[in-house]
C-alpha cells in the first residue's frame, strides 16, 4: 500500500520553495520594519482556549477543529487560527506589564477541517500580526499597512481594501436591536441559515451569502450610523489615517465579526471583481478578547492572512519568485581515489562558507547530468590523471565554459569571501 498525503493537505515541493521563501523573508522584513516582534506558539493548545477565545458558536469551533485526547486524557486541538494563542502567550508571559503597546507578529502552520478547495487547505501557513494596549486608532491603520505593503511588495498591486466600523459594548447593543426589528418584520424573506443567526448571532446577517438575502441586506441598518460617540471619533479618525498613508478604501456595512469580543474596526483586503469569497486577509479590532480569557481590559487589533491564497494570486497574476542563483559545486569523480578526494575538497569548501556536494556514484555523464539536475553552477571533475597532475577541470554549467585549478584555487574560488 502507498500512502497520500492526507486530504486538505500539500507537500510544499523543492520548486515551490521559492515563493515560500520570498513570502517569508517579505513578511519578516516588513514585520520589524513597523517594529514587530517575531512569536511562535505551539502547534497545539489547550482546547478550552479557543472555545473562549474563539467562540464555541462559530463555525472554526463547532466543525473545524482537530480536538484529540493526549496521553495524559488532556483535551488538546491543533491550532485553527493565530491569534487567541498570541493572546494567550501575551497573557501568560506577563507581556501586560510591558511598556504598552506590544507588537506582535509570527508565521505559524494552522489546521482547519474545511473543506477543501483552491488556495484553501486543511494545514495551511498563515502571516498575521496583533498589536495589545493602545487603543487609538493609529495601530488600527498600521495593521492595514502591514498587511498592504506585504501583498503589494509582491506585486499585488490590483486590490481593495474594504473598512466597516462595529461599534462596542456601549453602542452595539442598540444597533443589534434595530437590526432585530428589522429583520423580525422580514423573517418570512430569510433563508434558513439567516433564521439562525437572527436567534444567535443578529450581526452575521449582514454576512449571508445567498441571492434571496442580499435585497434584505442592501436596506438593513448599517453600523457607522449607530457608533457612540467615541466610536464614531475612532471611526473617523481611523479613516483619515488610511486616507494619511494613502491607501484607497471602501466602506462596506456588511462586513462583520459575530463575536462579542470584536470591536470597532474591521477590514478586508480582496483581489477587485470576485467578491468576498477571494479575499485574501481580514482582521479586525478585538478589545474585548484579553478580558474574556482572564486578562485585564486590554485593547488589541490584527490580522491574519494564509500565505497558500497568496501564492495562489501571484500565480494568477504570473507573478514568478526568483530562484536563488547562488553558486553550489558539485565535485564529480572518477575512480575510488578520486571519490576521497573529492568528498574532501567539498567538505572543505563547505567549512570555508561555499556550497557543495559530491557528485553519485556513476560514470562522468551521468554526474554531471544530475548536476544539472539539482541547480549546480559548477563541477569540479576528478580522475587519476587530475590527482596527478593536481589540476582539476572545472566547468562553469551556466556559462558552459571550463578551465583548469588547484585544489587550493578551487577552494578559494567558492569559499564564502570571493564575493
Ligand atoms: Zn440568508
Ligand atoms: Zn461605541
Amino acid at each position: 500500500m502507498q500512502f497520500k498525503a492526507p486530504r486538505g493537505t500539500t507537500d510544499i515541493l523543492p520548486e515551490e520553495r521559492p515563493y515560500w521563501r520570498l513570502l517569508e523573508s517579505t513578511a519578516e522584513r516588513i514585520a520589524e520594519n513597523f517594529g514587530y516582534l517575531r512569536i511562535d506558539t505551539p502547534i497545539f493548545e489547550d482546547t478550552g482556549l479557543f472555545v473562549k477565545g474563539v467562540g464555541d458558536s462559530t463555525d472554526i469551533v463547532e466543525k473545524e477543529t482537530y480536538t484529540f485526547k493526549d496521553r495524559g486524557g488532556d483535551s488538546l486541538t491543533l491550532r485553527p487560527e493565530g491569534t487567541a494563542p498570541v493572546c494567550r502567550s501575551y497573557l501568560e508571559n506577563g507581556m501586560n506589564n510591558l511598556p504598552q503597546p506590544v507588537r506582535l507578529y509570527y508565521l505559524v502552520p494552522n489546521f482547519r477541517y474545511e473543506r477543501p478547495q483552491s488556495g484553501r487547505y486543511r494545514a495551511f501557513h498563515q502571516f498575521g500580526v496583533e498589536v495589545f494596549g493602545e487603543v487609538k486608532p493609529y495601530v488600527d491603520a498600521e495593521v492595514i499597512e502591514i498587511s498592504w505593503q506585504f501583498l503589494s511588495e509582491l506585486g499585488l498591486n490590483d486590490l481593495s481594501l474594504t473598512l466597516n466600523s462595529i461599534g462596542d459594548k456601549k453602542c452595539r447593543p442598540g444597533y443589534i436591536d434595530q437590526l432585530n426589528e428589522y429583520y423580525h418584520l422580514r423573517e418570512k424573506d430569510i433563508c434558513e441559515d439567516c433564521s439562525r443567526r437572527l436567534a444567535n448571532n443578529p450581526l452575521r446577517l449582514l454576512d449571508c451569502k445567498v441571492e434571496t438575502c442580499q435585497p434584505i441586506i442592501e436596506g438593513a441598518p448599517s453600523s457607522i450610523e449607530h457608533l457612540c460617540p467615541d466610536c464614531e471619533s475612532h471611526w473617523e479618525d481611523l479613516k483619515s489615517h488610511i486616507s494619511d498613508i494613502g491607501i484607497p478604501f471602501e466602506i462596506d456595512n456588511r462586513l462583520v465579526r459575530g463575536l462579542d469580543y470584536y470591536s470597532r474596526t474591521v477590514y478586508e483586503i480582496a483581489p477587485p471583481i470576485e467578491g468576498r469569497t477571494s479575499v485574501i486577509t481580514g482582521g479586525g479590532r478585538y478589545d474585548g478578547l484579553i478580558e474574556q480569557l482572564g486578562g485585564p481590559m486590554t485593547p488589541g487589533i490584527g490580522f491574519g492572512m494564509g500565505l497558500e491564497r497568496v501564492i495562489e494570486n501571484l500565480k494568477r497574476n504570473e507573478i514568478k519568485a526568483e530562484q536563488n542563483e547562488r553558486d553550489i559545486v558539485m565535485v564529480a569523480h572518477i575512480g575510488d581515489n578520486a571519490l576521497r578526494k573529492a568528498t574532501t575538497l567539498a567538505s572543505q569548501i563547505r567549512r570555508h562558507g561555499g556550497a557543495a556536494m559530491v557528485g553519485p556514484s556513476r560514470g562522468l555523464r551521468s554526474q554531471l547530468r544530475y548536476a544539472t539536475s539539482v541547480g549546480a553552477s559548477h563541477a569540479v571533475i576528478i580522475g587519476d590523471d587530475e590527482i596527478s597532475t593536481g589540476a582539476y577541470k572545472l566547468r562553469n554549467l551556466r556559462k558552459s565554459d571550463q578551465s583548469e585549478a588547484t585544489a587550493e584555487e578551487i577552494l578559494a574560488f567558492f569559499s564564502s569571501s570571493k564575493d
